[in-house]
């Protein structure tokens, strides 16, 4: 088993996190994917980490009940970094090496997000889980997954999701609806398909990051993704538009 990577970018949303519950922290949902990372640990590749956390909270949906949009967001950055020190938690259990670092900060629970000291825990081969985002309000921790993908040099932006990659209409409403194989950022930023927030998206676009969307609970998606298997859909502005 080898990888394609030397270091990879895994965004992983909040809801990885959920398993059966429609709330918080499932631990056995946790392990699961605690297994999985540790699978393609074992290939060699660095891994760096921006973990969601919509299984808690999100700001957006708070400002809708009248709470101010930064406070919310910084109540969502919080839930961020809950699911950060689940994750780590897990990791260690079965032997895997880990730093949790928090893009606020919070000296008793995580490292504060330091570029240089992440790369050298990346070189280190520990597993670096990026928690908090940006540590800026109105974003999403999409963005926070491209900013820190480009900061630490990631050839790819791993987007883990429930979907097996990028439709060009919502699968769930149309049974004709067709799975890209390959999309050029420019097509995806035109149809405005929602792969990730558009701050995230530009700035992948801008700066040439590579974005690999796939269903992270299909059996070993995560390891054919890191391998360079012809599974999901790839976003770049090297390819053509391509449906599967
Ligand atoms: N958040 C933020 N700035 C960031 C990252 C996250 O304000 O840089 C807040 C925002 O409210 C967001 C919440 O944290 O909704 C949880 O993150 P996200 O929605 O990205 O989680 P996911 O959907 O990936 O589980």
């Amino acid at each position: 088993m080898t990888a394609k990577y030397k270091r990879i970018m895994l965004k992983v949303t909040g809801e990885s996190l959920l398993g059966k519950r429609e709330f918080g922290i499932d631990f056995e949902a946790v392990l699961a994917l605690a297994e999985k990372i540790k699978k393609i640990k074992e290939t060699g590749v660095e891994i760096a980490i921006v973990i969601g956390g919509g299984n808690i909270y999100r700001g957006a949906s708070a400002a809708k009940f009248g709470i101010d949009r930064s406070t919310g967001d910084y109540m969502g950055m919080l839930a961020t970094v809950m699911n950060g020190m689940a994750l780590e938690d897990a990791l260690n259990k079965i032997g895997v090496q880990t730093r949790l670092q928090s893009a606020l900060s919070m000296p008793s629970v995580a490292e504060r997000f330091i570029r240089k000291r992440a790369i050298h825990h990346l070189e280190k081969g520990r597993v670096v889980i990026l928690a908090a985002g940006t540590g800026n309000p109105y974003v999403t921790t999409d963005t926070g997954a491209s900013l820190h993908a480009l900061e630490l040099h990631c050839e790819v932006l791993m987007k883990a999701t429930k979907v097996d990659g990028v439709y060009d209409k919502d699968p769930t409403k149309n049974s004709d609806a067709k799975l890209y194989r390959t999309l050029n950022f420019e097509d995806a930023l035109h149809d405005r398909l929602e792969v990730m927030d558009s701050a995230a998206m530009s700035m992948a676009m801008e700066n040439d990051l590579i974005i690999h969307v796939f269903d992270l609970f299909s059996d070993d998606n995560l390891l054919k993704a890191v391998q360079g298997d012809d599974i999901g859909t790839i976003i770049s502005n090297k390819v053509k538009t391509v449906l599967a």
